[in-house]
């Protein structure tokens, strides 16, 4: 009898040292934070990002047109301001995402943020929700401002993929309908020269700040967005690879 109970006493302890052990050996989440003005490429850069490390993708860019379309009040307070290219309040945008993260189970995986943070309260409200159980980076993609007035309002969407085309630098195969999925492109209705200048006066106003605490935290790297699609990508994959590591 007391043999058993030895025996009993030792596997417990060893079963609770091998789950210990485990946990201590598990990866943390990893969140990328994708900063960069208007058709910068964050985007573009998400998507493929998402392919390549397999974790979500969030665009609360998306996450507000979704709303609007589906007319919740969320949306309607986010329509007028989202249409004359200024910022989305911060409790507004703050809710949406962190709702969504929560109903899609993404604290568990991880996730890649596009457009968020775009103030120093979102940035906070961000921190405290991530506390220390996470790997954190914010990718900054760096842009010459003539070229983002051209890449924005040449931008056509698909309607259902969201992935992005150009007029004239990366047109469709197909006019009008998009390579991966053949539903319906559209243009933004922010995608305007003259919105477009609103959106990067409230960029650069809330972006300094931001650079600034990521910097002073140690977790933003300056990526040059002006090189091909490609060399980009490779450039924002050996960063992050040299974060996980
Ligand atoms: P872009 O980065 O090209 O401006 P987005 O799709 O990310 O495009 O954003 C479009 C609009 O959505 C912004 O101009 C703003 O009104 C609103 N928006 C998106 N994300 C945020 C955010 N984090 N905070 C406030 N407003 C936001
Ligand atoms: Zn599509």
């Amino acid at each position: 009898m007391k043999n058993i109970l030895l025996l009993f006493g030792l596997a417990v302890v060893l079963l609770i040292g091998l789950t210990t052990y485990r946990n201590s050996k598990k990866e943390k989440p990893l969140v990328v934070i994708l900063m960069g003005a208007p058709g910068a490429g964050k985007g573009t850069h998400s998507s493929e990002l998402s392919k390549t490390l397999n974790i979500p993708h969030i665009s609360t860019g998306d996450l507000c047109r979704e709303n609007i379309k589906n007319e919740t009040p969320l949306g309607k307070a986010a329509k007028e301001l989202m249409d004359k290219g200024e910022l989305v309040p911060d409790n507004i945008v703050v809710e949406m995402l962190f709702n969504h993260i929560h109903d899609k189970g993404y604290d568990l995986t991880g996730y890649i943020l596009d457009g968020f943070p775009r103030t120093l309260i979102q940035a906070k409200a961000l921190d405290q929700r991530l506390d220390k159980d996470y790997k954190k980076i914010a990718l900054n993609l760096n842009i010459d401002e003539e070229k983002l007035i051209d890449r924005i309002t040449g931008r056509l969407i698909c309607t259902s993929c969201q992935t992005p085309f150009h007029k004239t630098n990366l047109p469709p195969k197909v006019e009008g309908k998009c390579d991966k999925c053949a539903s319906d492109l559209y243009q933004r209705d922010d995608d305007t020269k003259e919105v477009l200048k609103n959106r990067l006066e409230a960029y650069n106003k809330d972006t300094k700040a931001l650079i600034d605490y990521y910097q002073d935290s140690k977790v933003l790297k300056d990526i040059d967005s002006n090189g091909s699609k490609e060399i980009v990508l490779e450039n924002l994959l050996k960063n992050i690879n040299q974060k996980k590591s």
